[in-house]
């Protein structure tokens, strides 16, 4: 588990700015029994809240306990009042409804609710697609004119199976917002468009930096609308990571160039998603269903009180978020909700695949849906998520989609924190080293992290750090890393575990552990930044740090330009050889024979048989985690040198006639015939 919890805390402490909607007292909230509330009928007729068609325009709010709903309409995204506001009718299956003869594009709306005999406060909605200024009234907008120029004959990045995607992880501030970046656009959606640009000493910088690089998909933090972030204050250069969820279908109005106007932020969105596509990258969305930034003040709690959520026996909100509320899958109008969610933004906004935060607060069947409705939509769409809580849930262990029940979500991925704990040091204990930076008795989990998490004749799972089993049932269902947003970045980790080394030592370790991340079988993922040896002054948890502990100093670039090609060359590595991205755990077992070694911070193993229809017969990959050259047995033959002493070319550095080869410290040996 990662440091979740204690950022979530931290970003539900921060949900309570003026901006907000009006609190409600716990005295003022309506109190629903469980069974009243699972009693509910449910809803999913695809015309919730918002139609606009050649009718008119017409709102059907999802409300089963209302007394009455009000519908207010309002000129402007805030402030002022209502121009109009009527009483909604209540309609079929739980849900409320009025309609105008004109299409009111333009307006914008609330819905507003009483529940036992209490007026709850205004409401954009749960399901608003287009909303104004900090997302406190939903927008009417006509889609279509949201699309730029060319959206027609956009589509999805295509990799044949989820092991041949390549992530990299960004926060839209970390990326662009840096003096250095050359970019025109800084934290804002349109970055990701700007070609061309280059760092203050002359590297390219931006989507040219990724083409370079050679990443398959972007992986985005949260860029739905979220709460933390005064958009009517982007002056003060605020930053938070995203993970205080507000309105799930729209996107977040601080990147955007003009948080008032409801278009822009949609338009600027895809304008962004189709300038990636055009470069070949995909885009995967982080998407945080599991809990909201507010309880009783959501827009979950505004439309059906209690209904979203799961709760303690004394009624009050369980946490398995570690952020005062968890929302709840299990319930028949919540799993649709989310299944109908990331369709909406696969549709719409030609995503790519999603990362699920903290999915074990989900139930597997409502992932297995969400698996199966977006690969109705595109059947390459790369699906993973964070494999565990951040606390204790009521949905039952079995039910949780947990890394350790990932085999009954055969089209899902989990995150591995067997391989990045095993690889560099345990998350959260800083001084703590791994394999890579010296630490030994970690082999057997690096050999799980090289199967990943498959079952394998010579992995010893009783041995393993962490997972005691082979948990996954396909390498497709393993994301590998070894760092991300949360905790220290790779960087300030080996700084803080190896303070003696040298930065040129710990950037060699880098390079190895990287090595042992893109060699692995399963879905490789890296953070920005991580290629040009960036850090983060430190901080382990980086929520809420201003840009100067955030943003990349692309003049990193060019000073470590010998990291940032290896990189590139490892990733080159990776894609030019199918035996790396096995598809079936047969294929693993059958391919990959270990040797026996009995030496510490040494693994060494073969891909045989031209694995994957690879064009090697045999891959030999030794990686050398200790500080001293070690010597190892190579079967004699004529053998290309891929990578060793730290150097990595797929095209060779060298030719060897095998037997016993030295592997050089803190660096991977491959070779290849
Ligand atoms: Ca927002």
């Amino acid at each position: 588990m990662s440091n979740t919890l204690i950022r979530l805390v931290a970003a539900s402490a921060f949900a309570t700015a003026a901006f907000m909607p009006m609190t409600i007292s716990a005295q003022s909230f309506p109190q629903i029994s469980e069974a009243e509330l699972n009693a509910y009928p449910t809803y999913n007729g695809g015309d919730l809240e918002l139609t606009v068609d050649a009718s008119g325009t017409h709102f059907r709010l999802w409300s089963p306990g209302a007394e009455a709903v009000r519908l207010n309409l309002y000129a402007t995204s805030r402030n002022g009042k209502p121009i109009q506001t009527v009483d909604m009718k209540k309609a079929e299956a739980g849900t409320w409804t009025t309609s105008f003869a004109d299409k009111l594009y333009g307006k914008f709306y609330t819905f507003q609710v009483k529940v036992k005999g209490i007026w709850l406060a205004e409401t954009p909605g749960a399901w608003a697609k287009a909303v104004g200024t900090n997302g406190q009234r939903a927008a009417i907008i006509d889609m279509a004119k949201t699309n730029p120029c060319g959206w027609e004959k956009d589509t999805y990045v295509t990799t044949a199976k989820q092991t041949d995607a390549i992530m990299y992880e960004m926060h839209h501030r970390d990326f662009s917002a840096h003096r250095n970046s050359g970019i025109t656009n800084k934290g804002k959606f349109l970055a990701l468009t700007e070609e061309g640009t280059v760092s203050a000493n002359g590297q390219p910088t931006g989507i040219d930096h990724l083409k370079q690089l050679g990443i398959t998909h972007i992986h985005i933090l949260p860029s739905y609308d979220y709460n933390t972030v005064d958009e009517t204050q982007l002056a003060d250069r605020q930053y938070n990571w995203g993970y205080d969820p507000l309105n799930y279908n729209a996107p977040e109005g601080s990147y955007s160039t003009n948080p008032e106007d409801p278009y822009a932020r949609i338009r600027e969105m895809k304008q962004m998603i189709m300038a990636l596509h055009r470069a070949g990258i995909g885009v995967v969305m982080d998407v945080v269903y599991n809990h909201t930034a507010l309880g009783n003040e959501s827009n979950f709690s505004l439309t059906a009180p209690g209904y979203y959520y799961r709760h303690r026996a004394d009624g009050s909100y369980s946490d398995a978020s570690g952020c005062g509320n968890e929302t709840a899958s299990d319930r028949k109008q919540v799993s649709d909700y989310i299944v109908e969610s990331v369709k909406y933004w696969a549709t719409e906004y030609h995503i790519d695949g999603f990362r699920f935060d903290l999915m074990a607060i989900h139930d597997t069947e409502t992932m297995n849906r969400v698996a199966e409705a977006v690969r109705a939509i595109n059947p390459n769409a790369v699906i993973y998520g964070e494999g565990w809580t951040a606390g204790d849930s009521p949905l039952p262990v079995e039910r949780r989609a947990l890394k350790e029940n990932v085999s009954k979500m055969p089209g899902i991925a989990v995150f591995s924190d067997d391989i990045r704990d095993a690889v560099k040091g345990h998350y959260s204990r800083a001084e703590d080293c791994g394999f890579a930076s010296g630490k030994p008795g970690q082999e057997e989990t690096i050999k799980i992290g090289v199967v990943a998490s498959t079952a394998h004749p010579q992995v010893d799972y009783s041995k393993g750090s962490n997972s005691k089993f082979a948990y996954a049932s396909q390498p497709t269902q393993i994301m590998n890393y070894v760092s991300c947003h949360d905790d220290l970045c790779l960087t300030d980790k080996l700084r803080k575990s190896m303070p003696e080394a040298t930065d040129s030592v710990r950037m060699r370790v880098a390079r190895l552990a990287q090595t042992i991340v893109f060699t692995s079988q399963g879905t490789p993922f890296m953070f920005a930044g991580e290629e040009i040896f960036r850090d983060k002054k430190g901080v382990h948890n980086t929520f809420k740090s201003p840009d100067d502990v955030n943003a990349i100093d692309w003049n990193l670039k060019a000073d470590n330009i010998e990291q940032f090609n290896y990189y590139c060359n490892l990733i080159a590595l990776r894609k030019a050889h199918p035996a790396f991205r096995l598809g079936s755990a047969e294929e693993v077992a059958k391919n990959i024979v270990f040797d026996k070694v009995k030496v510490d911070n040494l693994v060494s193993y073969s891909i045989k048989n031209h694995a994957g229809g690879d064009e090697w017969e045999e891959i030999k990959v030794v990686f050398n985690g200790s500080d001293k050259p070690q010597t190892v047995n190579v079967p004699k033959g004529k053998w290309t040198i891929i990578a060793a002493d730290g150097r990595l070319d797929k095209d060779g550095l060298g030719e060897s006639k095998g037997g016993k080869i030295e592997a050089a410290p803190q660096a991977a040996l491959i070779l290849a015939r």
